[in-house]
């Protein structure tokens, strides 16, 4: 097929230029002495885009859920509480992990479209007197329903009962694209991984950890190896790993975090905001709803649209997919079948997001969806014209 894919799924994202040139390098010696030049600033740079001052970052070579094994692995013993809320597949495959690793895993059961639930945790951690509960688990950006939760209103329950338990977050989407502020917003485990916000091939988990979360280490007896902090802070300390890194998404990691400093992160939220906002209209335009339940939980990174009742959303999903070489995301587990999504995060532009929406419209109309063609695609640009950031100078 000519012309391109248009990838707009939630992750993996499209890799700008630049950073397929930063990786299209020669492999190279991961001991030759100047290698630590390479890999100490990166790590100074990537708490900036954590928002942190004194926590540590961490690059394993795994994806997003070897960050979510790194965190926990390091920092609980078996059979520790952990309090987690299953509000998508994300959230849900978390929980999980925890079980599988051997700690007592407290799940709330929350309905998919709505975000972490601040009541059940307060009454939850307020009962919990003694204490017994390490972990609170928040998945930031929910990629399966587009439902953002507030971390700071997590941290805030914390403080006001002064639990110790750690506050650990997924930030696998949201890290780079949306607000993050892990000093201010008092986070202990973050997770990210490298192709999302940050605009690369998968392949990098990332992970920062506060000086609370890194003291946990001496006491947290949950088996691991590969994932060892302890190995890491050894070598890293002076710019080394403790086994092969992958150097080549180490440079597109340099050039991405490049790209995200020199624009500036507020930049970075405001642009992912109007894009989402875009999306949100043409959605609203086709007159389908959302599945995130409130406009205070909606996503910037991604858009998750309830197809009409009777209505496949994967025969949309394939529909786009074979006839116009547009890639959009398959509703996951329990809203499979009824939801696809719009992922609106990384590199992408105007146009980029213009032509994905107006496939959007001719898959629905194929998959029998009673859509206006061109309904969604004029508010969207509507909503971009007026919203332009040179609009605003004049
Ligand atoms: C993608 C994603 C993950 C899983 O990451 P992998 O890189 O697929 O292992 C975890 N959490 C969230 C919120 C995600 O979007």
């Amino acid at each position: 097929m000519p012309g391109r894919n248009h990838l707009f799924i939630p992750g993996p994202t499209n890799i700008p230029e630049r950073i397929r040139r930063a990786m299209d390098v020669p492999l190279e010696d991961h001991r030759r002495a100047d290698y630590p030049q390479t890999v100490l600033p990166l790590f100074e740079d990537l708490k900036t885009v954590f928002g942190t001052k004194d926590g540590k970052v961490f690059i394993f070579s795994a994806s997003g859920t070897g960050g979510w094994e790194a965190a926990i692995s390091n920092t609980l013993s078996p059979g520790d509480r952990v309090l987690n809320a299953r509000f998508g597949h994300f959230s849900h495959l978390w929980g999980e992990l925890c079980k599988r690793l051997g700690l007592d895993t407290h799940i709330e059961q929350v309905e998919w479209g709505y975000g972490v639930p601040l009541e059940r945790y307060r009454e939850i951690l307020a009962a919990d007197t003694a204490h017994t509960i390490k972990a609170v688990l928040v998945t930031h950006n929910e990629t399966a329903t587009g439902v953002t939760s507030s971390i700071p209103a997590v941290r805030a329950i914390l403080d006001e009962l002064k639990h110790p338990a750690l506050l650990y977050v997924d930030g696998v989407s949201a890290i780079g694209c949306i607000k993050f502020q892990m000093d201010e917003w008092g986070v202990d485990l973050a997770v990210a991984g490298s192709q999302k916000g940050f605009m690369l091939p998968t392949g990098l988990g990332i992970v920062c950890a506060s000086q609370k979360a890194l003291n946990a280490r001496h006491t947290a007896q949950l088996k691991r190896y590969y994932f060892d902090f302890e190995d890491m802070l050894k070598s890293n300390a002076a710019g080394w790993f403790p086994y092969t890194p992958a150097m080549t998404l180490i440079h597109g990691l340099r050039e991405s975090v490049n790209m995200l400093l020199e624009e500036g992160l507020t930049n970075v939220y405001a642009r992912h905001y109007r894009y989402a906002e875009a999306t949100r209209r043409a959605v609203k335009a086709w007159g389908l709803p959302l599945c995130a339940k409130d406009p205070a939980l909606y996503s910037d990174t991604v858009s998750t649209v309830v197809v009409p009742a009777g209505i496949d959303s994967n025969l949309v999903v394939n529909l786009a997919y074979e006839r116009y070489n547009l890639s959009l995301g398959m509703g996951l587990a329990d809203v499979a079948g009824k939801v696809f999504r719009i992922g609106h995060l990384g590199d992408l532009n105007e146009l980029m997001l213009l032509g994905a929406l107006s496939g959007v419209e001719m898959a629905l109309q194929d998959a029998g969806v009673e859509v206006t063609l061109g309904s969604g695609v004029a508010a969207a640009q509507a909503w971009l014209r007026e919203s332009h950031p040179a609009r605003k100078a004049v």
